[in-house]
């Protein structure tokens, strides 16, 4: 039988690497070696035990490049190509969107259906090796597997989880041609909300954030304007947004900051009957008091959120990879690649801000 070396985070705030068993691939099943991975919001949420329905002991890594060892029985992509021993791949964290349920039937809602799973995030230890901060992982029957034919790993894990979340975001918003639209965090989200809406159309794109290395970095991925919020208050930055959109306020606006108070902010830089998407509040950091005659009624504004993602936005997101990863370096996002061992260095670089992107080798190549 395999074993497996993988990062645990044991309970909140214990992280251990641990020798594992792999258990015989059921039928359907895709045994993967776990070539690159990253350290998301999401696993330093999970450390931290912001998540509180994780099934801790978990293995982390809902993203992730691997190598196909072995497949029981024919395995297909979305296309219905048998999946091929070799092949280097990625996989749809949502795992068991069940298609039948009222959520994915009326409302048309899947990323709310009850019967979703996520790989690295609600499978847990007892479940299976279920999370990619492994050098083995198993992907379970009915798993959405993608061949990355002509995308480097380190091409798709730079833009990994933060782009295919800003591609859902960005298609909520419903950017149009010319429209302004500010983004509120500088984040690998963040950064990839502002190149997507460039992307779309936007005439003006206007970055808030921090620390100033990544607004940087937004600068090189579409941004026309960055704002550091170290160093301007929230009322600044309010005025300096009116300012750069004819006194009027953005056409859209996207959170992506994780922070609470930046949803009141945001909504005051939206411009009356504009779009304002709510992306960054995926853990419960708190309340935040909003003034709703001003900010909403007032003001017609179309508030709408995302949580999580399908398969059309992942598929979309490796689309763009790689038909633009020659002009567009995703790669250039990842600040750092490292070993399985120093995963908990990792997500405190990570939670720091001291990079934009850690990412993970759980098998180190020679
Ligand atoms: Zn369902
Ligand atoms: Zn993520």
């Amino acid at each position: 039988m395999n074993t497996t070396k993988a990062a645990v985070i044991t309970s909140p705030g214990n992280l251990e690497i641990l020798e594992l068993e792999m258990p015989t691939l059921q039928d359907g099943g895709v045994l993967l070696q776990v070539l690159l991975t990253e350290v998301c919001g999401t696993d330093v949420h999970l450390l931290k035990g912001h998540l509180p329905e994780a099934p801790y002991p978990l293995i982390p890594g809902h993203f992730a490049v691997g190598r196909v060892l072995e497949t029981r029985g024919e395995v297909c992509d979305v296309d219905g190509k048998p999946i091929e021993c070799g092949e280097i791949v990625t996989f749809l964290d949502v795992y068991g969107t069940c298609g039948q349920c009222w959520f994915c039937q009326v409302a048309h809602a899947s990323t709310k259906c009850p019967n979703r799973r996520v790989y690295g995030i609600t499978f847990g230890l007892r479940d299976g090796i279920h999370g990619a901060w492994s050098e083995l992982m198993y992907l379970k029957p009915g798993t959405r597997i993608i061949p990355l034919r002509g995308i480097s790993p380190e091409t798709f894990m730079g833009g990994g989880c933060g782009l295919v979340t800003a591609l859902h975001a960005v298609e909520r918003a419903g950017v149009q041609l010319a429209d302004s639209v500010v983004v509120q965090g500088s984040g690998p989200v963040g950064v990839n909300a502002a190149l997507l809406a460039r992307m779309k159309g936007a005439a003006e794109v206007i970055l808030i954030g921090a620390p100033q290395s990544r607004l940087e970095v937004g600068l090189q991925f579409g941004a026309d304007h960055v704002v550091d919020v170290n160093t301007t208050t929230p009322d600044e930055r309010v005025a300096l947004v009116r300012e750069l959109t004819e006194g009027r306020g953005a056409d859209v606006v996207i959170e992506a900051t994780g922070n609470p108070n930046a949803i009141p902010e945001g909504l005051m830089m939206v411009r009356d009957a504009g779009v304002y998407v709510v992306a960054g509040q995926y853990t419960d950091a708190g309340d935040t008091v909003i003034n709703p005659h001003q900010l909403l009624n007032k003001k017609h504004v179309d508030v709408r959120a995302v949580w999580g993602i399908d398969y059309s936005h992942l598929h979309r997101a490796i689309r763009l990879m790689k038909h633009r990863g020659s002009e567009i370096k995703w790669e250039s996002l990842i600040s750092q690649t490292y070993p399985l061992s120093q995963a908990r260095t990792a997500i405190e670089d990570v939670s720091s801000g001291r990079v934009m992107k850690a990412a993970l080798a759980p098998v180190q190549l020679e």
